[in-house]
């Protein structure tokens, strides 16, 4: 078996391009493009490259940006006047923290004080709320929650095992055909990737296992799962072997060899046994860009209708 690659970088430019009415019709009922407010604190190198592009992928779709550049000695009480001046100004439609943060700077506090409406990364405690109560993706639709963008990412590309350009209603009913009855295990557990990424394949019908650094014998899990979804940072943790015969494999981590960026999921060995992969890089990272821009999108459009 060689398995079929997703494609996250050609899944990511149809997604934008699908946004691209929305983004117009934001600007020109309203005469301004929609607004993402970034806060990065004594940024790193990494960081920086990520927030590089998260700023070109806005600039692309006709979205504007601002960065608040804080320095790393920044105080608590300081970070939460910007973000409270941010969440007050009626101009910007979605703030971004940058993590990580400098140690002296409580993450929890700083994320309390960005709106809900305006958390286009959905990691409020708010947004936890309304992701969390949810138990189907029929409710979760109803409910306006804001997805994460990297499980949303995740699970566009799991929809995308079924049929190729679908849209909306589409994802959702490939959704639950491909989650209905499936054994799915998440290898990491954190707020932003393992533990939404488990809770969406649970709402698409999955049954669901999350694996974490204290997991006993982690190749018996990943060995009967039909779908194998990791975001640990790891390269090779994941081998060929180690997979059921026709697997869904859709790989977050990001993990360094040498200067190659390398995922989770060792490909050359995955490729031979799986029946999908999305690799690293080209498959989860770009439509995780894309998913954040569909939500600045979607918080500015609610703005407007308010
Ligand atoms: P965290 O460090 O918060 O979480 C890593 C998780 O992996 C933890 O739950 C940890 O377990 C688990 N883990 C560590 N070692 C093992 C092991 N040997 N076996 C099983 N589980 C293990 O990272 P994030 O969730 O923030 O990020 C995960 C990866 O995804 C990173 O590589 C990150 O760069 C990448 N990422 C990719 C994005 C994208 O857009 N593609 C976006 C965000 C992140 P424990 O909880 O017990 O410590």
């Amino acid at each position: 078996m060689s398995a079929k690659i997703l494609d996250g970088e050609s899944l990511a430019k149809r997604l934008v391009v699908q946004l691209a009415p929305r983004v117009a019709a934001v600007t020109g009922e309203r005469g301004t493009a929609p607004l993402l407010a970034i806060v990065s604190i004594g940024g790193n190198g990494a960081a920086a490259l990520y927030l590089r592009k998260k700023l070109d992928a806005c600039r692309e779709a006709g979205i504007e940006t601002s960065v608040q550049a804080l320095p790393a000695s920044v105080s608590e009480a300081e970070a939460l006047k910007v973000i409270g001046d941010l969440a007050r100004n009626s101009d910007v439609d979605g703030i971004i923290l940058d993590t990580p943060l400098p140690r002296q700077l409580s993450l929890a506090r700083l994320l309390d004080a960005v709106p809900p409406a305006k958390d286009v990364e959905g990691v409020t405690p708010g947004s936890f709320g309304r992701l969390f109560s949810c138990k189907s993706l029929a409710e979760l639709d109803a409910s306006g929650a804001l997805i994460p963008p990297t499980p949303h990412a995740i699970l566009r590309l799991l929809a995308e095992t079924r049929a190729p350009k679908l849209d909306a209603a589409e994802t959702r009913r490939a959704l639950e055909e491909a989650g209905r009855g499936a054994e799915a295990v998440v290898v990491g557990r954190s707020t932003i990737v393992g533990r939404p990424a488990a809770h969406l394949l649970s709402c698409a019908g999955a049954t669901v296992t999350l694996c974490h650094s204290g997991t006993k014998n982690l190749k018996a899990h990943l060995k009967r799962a039909d779908v194998v979804v990791t975001a640990v940072g790891s390269p090779g943790l994941v081998k060929g072997p180690d997979l059921k015969p026709g697997a869904v494999v859709l790989d977050a981590g990001i993990g360094y060899e040498g200067k190659k960026v390398r995922g989770d999921v060792d490909d050359e060995s995955a490729k031979i046994v799986a029946g999908f992969l999305a690799p690293v890089p080209g498959g989860v990272g770009p439509v995780t860009v894309a998913m954040l821009l569909a939500n600045i999108v979607t918080t500015a459009e609610r703005r407007l209708k308010r």
